[in-house]
């Protein structure tokens, strides 16, 4: 079965002859069905869930349309022109880690590997300027990082000692089940208050986005296990050397050589099952889209708002009711072009202070201006600043880091507070993540919230997406493998981790 809109003339794409009319609102839509056998799928929100799982069904032979309600590709992790300063800038600096290797697969079936810059070593600066650089090591891992957190000045001996004992601890894999907090964990740990604001705030406040007595502690577990335990190539940091919506470029080509094709500004209302032809028509604020599969890969408000628009179904409720213990996190960028350079150094971790990251574009993305970004994560306070103020508390701080900011004249600024950036990891959490398998025939649920056992991340996304692909091909058969497998730990932590 093919793409069709209710009671309008075929079209096959590429014919010139039949080429939508201008004013034909549904026929821009149309795919000559008698052509295709090809089963077709309708991917709903192209971020990184819908562009992996988009990817993915075009690659296991599905016709594919991604269907997307904005302009440009990415949702929460893409680039646009800032009206405001000229730019092309990222909503907001994206990292991965060696460990995301979905994320990293996903890059590798568009072909944009190369374009991820890999670090391995996290400089971090105290106000004042002290450096102190954590990164691997000639020993094996778990201890791969030891040498550099021995000699860190960040950190008192008290404080490296306690950090000693909490990771000595989180060698023992944490139950998934577990349902206490990560700030009772440290608590019973006895961690210092400079490994609890130095160490465990700025890591997680990174990585999971939350405070710590908000945080479950399997999850903290995990990434502290695979950013600084498993294998030094697990932890080594990735950052896009293009901005993002450049970096998801191929995907459009991608569907189109096999069949599909990418729909901007498609805005989707609601969508309905008929139980006779087997077909789903997804309505949109711009004509009707007809397919056999639809991948449903919003984020949780936004599935929550098409709910009503479903058909009825007995599981539904318990869908809206695990929707509405989700809670979103703030995550703010800053975004600065100064007219000198203020640091040589392509990123940093501040510490002490509300900004937490600092990223040096014109080195990570060869910009000739001197573009700094700083991202400020977790905090709800600097996010409920004025636009001024956070801009000038940014500055200040920014200068007890880089004396030269104090000397170098600020050109323009952005600031970008993203209120809706990353879903919270609370005890409990686990429950109201929903699985892929949606309550309707032939729909399946995708996006970085659901049932991936990964925080509100890039991966989380991909994950969810090569997820439902797989339970996708299932349903009609094909047993197929899109999700790629985890990095095995190496050295010491091939004993430990068993
Ligand atoms: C500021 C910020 C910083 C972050 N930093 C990092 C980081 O460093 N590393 C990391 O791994 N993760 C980071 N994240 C998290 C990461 O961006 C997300 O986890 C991930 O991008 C989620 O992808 P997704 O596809 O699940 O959802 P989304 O990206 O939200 O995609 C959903 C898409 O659906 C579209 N849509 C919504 N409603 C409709 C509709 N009705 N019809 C059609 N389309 C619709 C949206 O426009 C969007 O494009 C950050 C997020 C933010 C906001």
């Amino acid at each position: 079965m093919g793409w069709r809109t209710s009671g309008a003339q075929s079209w096959e794409s590429g014919t010139e002859s039949n080429k939508p009319r201008r004013g034909d609102r549904t026929a821009h839509f149309l795919i000559d069905l008698a052509k295709n056998s090809q089963k077709t799928v309708t991917v709903i929100g192209a971020g990184v869930a819908g562009m992996s799982a988009a990817c993915a069904l075009a690659e296991a032979g599905f016709r594919v349309q991604l269907v997307e309600r904005r302009g440009y590709l990415g949702g929460r992790a893409s680039s646009y022109l800032h009206p405001g300063v000229g730019e092309v800038i990222d909503n907001c600096q994206h990292v991965l880690f060696g460990c995301c290797t979905n994320l990293v697969g996903f890059y590798r079936r568009i072909g944009v590997t190369d374009k991820i810059h890999w670090t391995a070593d996290m400089t971090m600066i105290e106000p004042g300027g002290r450096r102190s650089v954590l990164g691997p090591s000639f020993l094996p891992s778990p201890l791969h990082g030891l040498p550099n957190l021995i000699r860190a000045g960040a950190f008192t001996w008290a404080d490296k000692v306690a950090l000693g004992r909490a990771f000595t601890a989180l060698m023992k894999p944490v139950p998934r089940d577990s349902t206490e907090s990560l700030g009772d964990w440290l608590k019973r740990h006895k961690q210092t208050c400079g490994a609890v604001d130095r160490f465990w705030r700025l890591v997680i406040a990174s990585a999971l986005n939350a405070e710590i007595d908000e945080i479950a502690l399997p999850y903290a577990a995990k990434v502290i296990r695979e950013l600084f335990m498993n294998s030094a190539e697990a932890g080594a940091m990735g950052m896009s050397t293009v901005p993002l919506s450049e970096l998801y470029a191929p995907v459009a080509p991608y569907l189109e050589e096999r069949g599909g094709r990418v729909l901007l500004n498609t805005h989707v209302e609601g969508a309905e099952w008929e139980e006779e032809t087997s077909q789903w028509t997804v309505h949109t604020r711009t004509g009707v889209l007809m397919s056999d599969f639809v991948v449903v890969a919003l984020p949780f408000e936004a599935t929550e708002k098409l709910l009503p628009h479903l058909p009825p179904s007995d599981g539904a409720g318990e869908l809206a009711r695990q929707i509405a213990q989700q809670e979103h996190w703030p995550i703010c960028s800053v975004h600065l072009w100064f007219d000198r350079e203020i640091t040589e150094l392509e990123h940093a971790v501040l510490l002490d202070r509300e900004i937490h990251w600092m990223y040096n574009q014109s080195r990570l993305q060869g910009r000739g201006a001197h573009y700094i970004e700083l991202v400020v994560s977790a905090t709800r306070t600097f996010a409920a600043l004025p636009r001024d103020e956070a801009i000038a508390q940014a500055l200040r701080e920014l200068a007890e880091f880089f004396p030269r900011v104090k000397e170098a004249k600020l050109e323009k600024v952005a600031l970008v507070k993203e209120v809706r950036a990353t879903f919270g990891v609370p005890p409990g959490i686990d429950a109201a993540r929903p699985s892929t398998i949606s309550p309707w025939p032939n729909l399946y649920l995708a996006g970085d919230w659901v049932q991936t056992g990964w925080p509100s991340t890039m991966e989380s996304g991909v994950r969810s997406g090569h997820l439902a692909a797989e339970a996708l091909c299932k349903t009609i058969g094909q047993t197929r493998t899109f999700l790629d497998a985890d990095l095995k730990p190496t050295g010491l932590m091939r004993f430990i981790a068993r």
